[in-house]
Parts: structure tokens; C-alpha cells; sequence
């Protein structure tokens, strides 16, 4: 199947709008058949710890949650991954 992207940007926004890839975007990833190739690629980040200076102020798990994927998976190199699956 061709596709056609069309977009008022000419390229990707250089600003970052994304640190990690969420538990429910595997669960796609999962049913085209590329999440353990994925996975292969990044860090599982299993909580955010929050910090003011040295000062901790609170934590986010993300491993409690009833999913198949309980943790943001985060790395550039996944972004490559899908910038090359996306080319193809
Ligand atoms: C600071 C920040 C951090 C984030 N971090 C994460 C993260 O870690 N993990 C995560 O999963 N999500 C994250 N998100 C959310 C994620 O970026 C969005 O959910 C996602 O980009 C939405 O995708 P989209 O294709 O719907 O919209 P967009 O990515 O906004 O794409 C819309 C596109 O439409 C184009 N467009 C707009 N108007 C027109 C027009 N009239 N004609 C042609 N083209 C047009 C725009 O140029 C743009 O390229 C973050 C968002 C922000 C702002």
C-alpha cells in the first residue's frame, strides 16, 4: 500500500515532542508485528522521578498499571527505528 504524507511542514519540527514511546503506542506496534524489535532498541522507563534542584519531590510509576507493555520505552535510537520503518 502506497501512502502519501501531506503536511504544512517540508520537514520533521525540530522541537521535541516526544521523550518516550507510551504502553498503549506498543500495543500498535505490538499488532503490526515490530514491538520487540522496538523494545530491542530503547530503555524501559519503569518511573518518572521529579526533582526541584537536588530536592525530590515525587515519583510516577508506570509498572502498576494492568497492560502489556507497563513502561515508557525511551531512546533515540527507537526513533530511528521508526523513521527508517517509516521510509520503507
Ligand atoms: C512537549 C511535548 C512532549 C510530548 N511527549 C510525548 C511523549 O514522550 N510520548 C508520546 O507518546 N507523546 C508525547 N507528546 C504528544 C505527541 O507529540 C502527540 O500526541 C503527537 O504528536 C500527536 O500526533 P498527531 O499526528 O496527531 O499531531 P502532530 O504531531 O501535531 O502532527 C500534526 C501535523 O499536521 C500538520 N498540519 C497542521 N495543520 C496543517 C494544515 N492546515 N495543512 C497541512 N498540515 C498541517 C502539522 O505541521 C503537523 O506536522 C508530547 C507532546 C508535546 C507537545
Amino acid at each position: 500500500m502506497h501512502v502519501r504524507v501531506v503536511d504544512r511542514l517540508s520537514a520533521p519540527t525540530a522541537a521535541s515532542r516526544a521523550i518516550g514511546v507510551h504502553g498503549r503506542s506498543m500495543d500498535m506496534f505490538d499488532r503490526i508485528g515490530i514491538a520487540d524489535e522496538l523494545i530491542a532498541t530503547g530503555i524501559k522507563t519503569i518511573a518518572f522521578q521529579m526533582y526541584a534542584g537536588h530536592k525530590p519531590l515525587f515519583r510516577v510509576p508506570l509498572g502498576g498499571v494492568d497492560a502489556a507493555f507497563p513502561f515508557m520505552l525511551s531512546d533515540r535510537r527507537g526513533r530511528a527505528f521508526l523513521a527508517r520503518l517509516g521510509e520503507q
